[in-house]
């Protein structure tokens, strides 16, 4: 460790921990102005019938359009939400211009919204989506909402959680396992819990047009999913390989590059309204 390499070493191993923490707090600082400001964008990705190219719905992806950085990508600042707290105010505007958005587009195509843990164990988080879709006039089969295994396997407030998902269920919303088999993978608990369908994680599809035993893998997810009744996502698809294994794997849904990128809401409505939910 940095301490038994010498004195300089601490100095500079701390000046870096220094800098880090600054630019944290300065970026923590910005985005609390940033929701004031109105700095947030969403784009929206179209989701796929992998066999027809049918756009089946969109998933809404947050951008701050910072004024001096230029567009951050959610990864830089999703976390420093959570940790303060931030992500229950940014999570109810992404909820909110999601359903808006939805509710121009033509029946069924549905909008998919991330929910970090953090938003979801947030007191109120069932009323503020019920409230969402009533303000916008969506109906509750057209959200899906994104959620990750480590909610569900945390070991705060599991009662809690699993009745606010089971009410949510019931009033029609649908209920996804994002970033599929990069947490604990453990099938078994999927079997009880409200959940309509499954994203298979980038990472897997990534692998499959190289590996012949990563492409098994993905097989035996995609058939272990079905068995539960879940439908799947795959993400991530960037080729038209990508595309074809998958079907092969008996893969219903699909989202990436090769379909679309997440694009702007006023290129999402005609990309649905007009035969571009016919394109591939
Ligand atoms: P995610 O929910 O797994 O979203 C998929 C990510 O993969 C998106 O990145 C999307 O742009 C990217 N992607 C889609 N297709 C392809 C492809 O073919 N190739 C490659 N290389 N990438 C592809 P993005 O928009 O940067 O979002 C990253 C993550 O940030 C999301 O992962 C999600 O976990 C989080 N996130 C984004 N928006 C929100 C939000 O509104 N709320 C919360 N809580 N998290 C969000
Ligand atoms: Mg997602
Ligand atoms: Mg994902
Ligand atoms: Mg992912």
């Amino acid at each position: 460790m940095a301490k038994t390499s010498g004195k300089g070493r601490v100095c500079r191993y701390e000046a870096t921990l220094h800098t880090r923490i600054l630019e944290r707090l300065q970026l923590h600082a910005a985005l609390d102005q940033a929701i004031t400001n109105g700095e947030f964008r969403l784009v929206f990705q179209p989701v796929v019938a992998l066999d027809t190219g049918r756009t089946c719905g969109f998933e809404a992806l947050v951008r701050w359009l910072h004024p001096s950085r230029g567009t951050v990508p959610p990864l830089d600042f999703i976390g420093i939400a959570e940790e303060s707290g931030l992500i229950v105010q940014l999570g109810e505007w992404v909820l909110r211009s999601a359903v808006a958005a939805a509710a121009q587009w033509p029946g069924p195509t549905y909008v998919a919204v991330n929910v970090s843990p953090r938003q979801f164990r947030a007191p109120g988080f069932v009323g503020l989506v019920q409230r969402a879709l009533a303000d916008a006039g969506l109906a509750a089969d057209r959200l899906v909402l994104e959620i990750t295994e480590s909610l569900l396997l945390g070991d705060r407030d599991q009662d809690r959680i699993r009745s606010e998902l089971d009410a949510l269920h019931r009033s029609g919303v649908r209920i996804a396992i994002d970033d599929f088999g990069t947490g604990y993978s453990s099938l078994s608990y999927l079997h009880q819990m409200p959940v309509d369908l499954v994203k298979l994680d980038k990472s897997f599809v990534d692998t499959i047009t190289t590996s012949p035993s990563q492409y098994d893998l993905v097989k035996g997810i995609i058939g272990l999913a079905h068995t539960l009744r879940l439908a799947v996502v795959a993400e991530g698809i960037e080729t038209e390989d990508d595309r074809k294994l998958l079907i092969g794997a008996a893969c219903e849904f699909g989202q990436g590059f090769l379909f679309a990128r997440p694009m702007a809401a006023a290129d999402a409505l005609t990309w649905v309204t007009a035969a571009g939910s016919l394109r591939r």
